[in-house]
């Protein structure tokens, strides 16, 4: 199948070359051209979230360079079967996506856009994946490229403007991840990291790829736990799933649209943002009005130009039917604080601040007496937001196993000046450097 960009102005590809592409060249996003439709019956044989991923993406993927290895980057990427589990109230579930090896959602994605790249025929040279990270997401990407023969990953993050354990966690894989601690702002590390994405006589040096969140390889795979979680709910109980979903970029959401499009057992879908109000108030009536992003308690989600709503739109042209697919609420951090109390008092579970405005929404959704059963989405695991978490909840949240065993490595990150010209020094390829 071909993808095109939502701008029009840049040629179809196939699926795979625009997972490579990332950004359309003429700055649009990347969406499939066609969209297979599945009764839940086709799922019978299904039970592995791997099994579900293959048979829900393969369309997309068939005919395609990709397709022969699609089952074996299903299998390793989509090998964590994500549990839905009762969430303390008849009909309420949290659907949790923290199992993988950084405990946040973005660890399914990363790893399966990571696979798609690694199969793929490549030159002798390694790929430097580059990217810049305000914590969360540099990480997903970073334990996803590790480890693989032909990929460096360099990460930028802002020096002293991280949280210690997300910096001892960027700087804990080592071997071909290198961390960079700039001296300067998460916005700075951006532009660095576009500065040489747009330098091709650098990249002829150097190539690079990014793995940044609109990837088409990021967006589609995550329709596949959307799918899973909705299908064994419906073989259980013959009933449709709702879905409230933490939404910063706005892509988790989108594919749980597109699982819904491509005809799994889902009914309503919830937005839940933060402060960053713009869906709230588009979905409300008002215009799409972006703007800089402001910090919050939920800071993954910090975002105040959602780039997926391009997609969204391109789905759906007309802002009526747009309004209608979807309802989205905004949650400030007074009402997160309070969420994680009570969700701790009346469900019996902790949440991290993202899956805490999700279940602010739900609370405010049966409040006013809505029916059916709703699942809150877990983005990531709370011990990965202790500062936030534990003074609320008056105890230590325990660290998954996976972040432990981070957190006990020795960690590295090299100090760099906040200029091109450090970073081009810092990512010329040594003849001695570890490579794997
Ligand atoms: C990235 C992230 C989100 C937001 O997801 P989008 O796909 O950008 O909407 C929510 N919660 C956590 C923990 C995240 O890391």
């Amino acid at each position: 199948m071909k993808a095109f960009s939502t701008r029009g102005h840049a040629p179809a590809l196939p699926i795979a070359d625009a997972i490579v592409a990332g950004l359309a060249p003429d700055g649009g996003l990347y969406l499939p051209e066609a969209w297979p439709r599945f009764t839940p019956n086709a799922f019978d044989d299904d039970h592995r979230l791997a099994q579900v991923g293959l048979r829900l993406l393969h369309p997309f993927f068939a005919g395609g360079t990709l397709e022969q290895a699609l089952p074996g980057i299903c299998n390793s990427a989509l090998d964590i079967d994500p549990p839905l589990v009762a969430f303390g109230q008849e009909g309420d579930f949290l659907l949790e996506l923290f199992h993988g090896p950084t405990a946040a959602f973005k660890d399914y994605a990363a790893r399966f856009l990571a696979g798609c790249l690694a199969s793929l025929p490549r030159n002798e040279t390694p790929l430097t994946i580059l990217v810049a990270t305000s914590g969360d997401t540099g990480a997903a990407v970073a334990a996803a490229f590790h480890d693989r023969p032909g990929f460096r990953v360099a990460i930028l993050y802002p020096d002293g403007r991280v949280s210690p354990r997300q910096a001892h966690q960027l700087g804990s894989l080592g071997g071909n991840v290198r961390a960079l601690r700039v001296d300067g702002s998460f916005d700075d590390c951006q532009r660095l990291a576009k500065t040489l994405l747009a330098d091709a006589e650098f990249r002829r040096a150097v190539p690079m790829g990014t793995a940044n969140s609109i990837s088409l390889g990021r967006l589609l795979p995550q329709s596949a736990y959307y799918a899973h979680a909705a299908l064994s709910h419906w073989r259980r109980t013959g009933r449709t799933l709702n879905f409230v979903v933490p939404t910063g970029n706005l892509g988790n959401a989108l594919a749980c649209l597109l699982a819904r499009h491509m005809g799994m057992p889902i009914a309503n879908i919830a937005l839940a943002s933060n402060a960053n109000r713009v869906l709230p108030e588009f979905f409300a009536g008002a215009g799409y009005t972006p703007r800089p992003g402001i910090a919050t308690l939920a800071n993954a989600m910090d975002v105040g130009a959602p780039s997926n709503f391009e997609r969204l739109q391109a789905l759906h042209p007309d802002p009526a039917v747009l309004r209608a697919t979807l309802r989205a609420e905004s949650i400030d951090d007074d009402q997160i604080r309070a969420a994680i109390v009570r969700t701790l008092e009346k469900r019996g579970h902790v949440v991290c601040p993202h899956t805490a405005c999700a279940t602010a929404v739900l609370d405010g959704l049966r409040a006013r007496g809505e029916a059916g059963d709703w699942a809150v989405v877990a983005t990531a695991h709370p011990a990965k937001f202790p500062e936030v978490v534990e003074p609320l909840i008056g105890r230590t949240v325990s660290l998954p196993a996976s972040l432990s065993s981070m957190l006990s490595r020795p960690s590295h990150a090299q100090p760099m000046a906040n200029d091109a010209d450090a970073l081009r020094t810092a990512l010329r390829i040594d003849a001695d450097e570890p490579t794997c």
